[in-house]
């Protein structure tokens, strides 16, 4: 199987979650585009607040694209109501500009309208790709991140969860869901509104032969990425009885798999490490961590043996 490292192409930088006046952002569709491409990314998905109270925004950023920089239409999706009462937040990149709307009036789930699991199911099905947004910020359960079907991803870093509430975290969730076997990607993003500073601080790096929406959108399904706040991941292979990584320089190497099994390599400026598996041979999945000099990390998506 051909993942980030082996695929064709090159790595491409974006950022899947980002808010702008068309919801509760502070920043006109234009300029977060300008902004991004300035920052250095090559693409981005402006992901507004599909509800009635924004008139169900399907941001239309195609204006916006030129060279080195594009976007994927997308939105963040909301119906149905969680374990705890409140509404379900789904992120979809790559959905149609025609996306039927539900019924989802407010932030406040209403009697009749779809659950999160259906309006994910029907993003997936309108050919997005589908991420269960900010697991702890949602307080969400693993009921209810099981319910999710359709999604291919868990958002594992919200950099405006980390800035806003320090609730960033969506690997809680996502490993044990792996453990049940769920064959999810990991993403990290910034849900940008620009009130805070709450911008570039996770990314995904997209593996593909080209900047352009199909062929990203097609990666990101495929699991042809990593997920950053800085560091490079540069390889991962299984050789024998570990896990050769090739990075740009960090800190620490750490593999995680099943249950309490991880392994960790410290040094000094890393860019190869050879990690035993140790408690992690016995697991179905690994992934792997890096960490910088100054404490920022990359991730990778599980890879399955
Ligand atoms: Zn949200
Ligand atoms: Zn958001």
């Amino acid at each position: 199987m051909t993942d980030a490292f082996t695929a064709p192409g090159r790595f491409f930088r974006g950022n899947l979650h980002t808010h702008s006046t068309l919801s509760d952002g502070v920043l006109p569709p234009a300029e977060v585009c300008r902004r991004y491409a300035a920052q250095g990314y090559d693409f981005i998905a402006l992901t507004d607040h599909f509800i009635g109270l924004y008139g169900y925004p399907v941001a239309d950023t195609r204006p916006y694209r030129g060279a080195g920089f594009t976007t994927l239409l997308g939105a963040e999706l909301h119906s149905g109501a969680m374990a705890n009462g409140e509404l379900w937040h789904i992120l979809a990149v790559g959905l149609p500009a025609d996306f039927a709307p539900g019924h989802a009036p407010d932030f406040a789930p209403v009697e009749g309208q779809e659950t999160g699991a259906a309006i994910a199911a029907r993003a997936a099905a309108a050919g997005a790709f589908v991420a269960i947004a900010h697991p702890q910020w949602s307080g969400l359960t693993l009921a209810d991140a099981r319910g999710i079907e359709a999604a291919h991803a868990v958002e594992v870093y919200n950099h405006g969860c980390a800035v806003g509430s320090d609730r960033a975290d969506g690997f809680g969730i996502a490993d044990l869901l792996l453990t049940e076997g769920r064959r999810l990607s990991l993403i990290a993003t910034d849900d940008a509104h620009f009130t805070e500073p709450d911008h570039f601080g996770g990314w995904v790096m997209v593996k593909a032969e080209e900047n352009a929406p199909e062929a990203l959108l097609a990666a990101l399904k495929a699991g042809r990425f990593y997920a950053t706040q800085g560091p490079e991941l540069r390889g991962i292979a299984l050789d024998g009885d570990a896990v050769e990584v090739a990075c740009s320089a960090v800190s620490t190497v750490i593999v995680q798999a099943r249950g309490s099994a991880a392994v960790a390599c410290h040094g000094a400026a890393m860019t190869r490490a050879r990690v035993p598996l140790g408690r992690c041979a016995a697991s179905p999945w690994l992934r792997v961590t890096v960490i910088d000099a100054a404490g920022r990390r990359a991730w990778s998506n599980p890879i399955w043996r």
